[in-house]
């Protein structure tokens, strides 16, 4: 197989490997500060599902969706979002798409805080549509914090957009497109118990929370 990447493949080349399972990354375009790439989102996802379907039997990755539910990211230039309707029907219409062709394996591999509730509504409505399915979501930044030493991170657990852990991610996968120069956060006071429903610009003044 040349590439577990889809759209690199032929007709002929899937049909030969018999996929079982495909990983789906969902990103987002949005600010990410200065020093990170707009499509952040989209590009980490993408690259860890390759990385993953690399060491798996018949697995494919689906091209990234950059595009996803931003709203609360507005202030700063620029973000094109998704309404949380929409990013719900695009979500479940892949599954459907990939199920139609015997693909009953699926993870959603979600790299934005925005797509969260879309993807877990989508996956569920999907499992109940289709029992015979294995549907799995992941968001990537709490495997990372579940998974590395608690002193890994230096500042605010290395939580933030942009913050420590995304752009330490970014400059593993893609430190080509990282302008450290022009990094800068804010570690915003939120309530540690209740879930506030905030808009990205009363967290902080820049385009990243926490320790970039
Ligand atoms: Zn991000």
């Amino acid at each position: 197989m040349r590439s577990v990447q889809m759209e690199l493949m032929t007709s002929r080349e899937f049909l030969t490997v018999g996929f079982t399972t495909a990983i789906v990354p969902l990103g987002a375009v949005a600010s990410h500060g200065d020093h990170m790439p707009m499509g952040t989102d989209g590009f980490s996802a993408h690259a860890l599902a390759v990385r993953i379907a690399e060491r798996l039997e018949r697995t494919m990755v689906l091209p990234a969706n950059f595009l996803g539910m931003s709203g609360h990211y507005h202030h700063q230039p620029i973000c094109i979002s998704l309404s949380a309707d929409t990013q719900t029907r695009v979500i479940r219409d892949v599954v459907e798409s990939l199920h139609h062709w015997g693909i009953e394996r699926v993870l959603l591999l979600n790299a934005h805080d925005g797509i969260i509730p879309s993807t877990e509504i989508a996956a569920r409505d999907a499992k109940i549509a289709h029992p015979e399915m294995s549907i799995a979501t992941i968001d990537w930044w709490v495997i990372t914090n579940r998974r590395l030493p608690a002193d890994t991170w230096e500042v605010w657990g290395g939580w933030g957009h942009g913050g420590e852990v995304e752009t330490s991610l970014g400059l593993v996968l893609f430190p080509d497109l990282m302008q450290m120069e022009h990094a800068q956060g804010q570690v915003p006071k939120v309530d540690p118990y209740a879930k506030e429903l905030w808009l990205f610009e009363e967290l902080t003044a820049h385009g990243a929370s926490g320790a970039p």
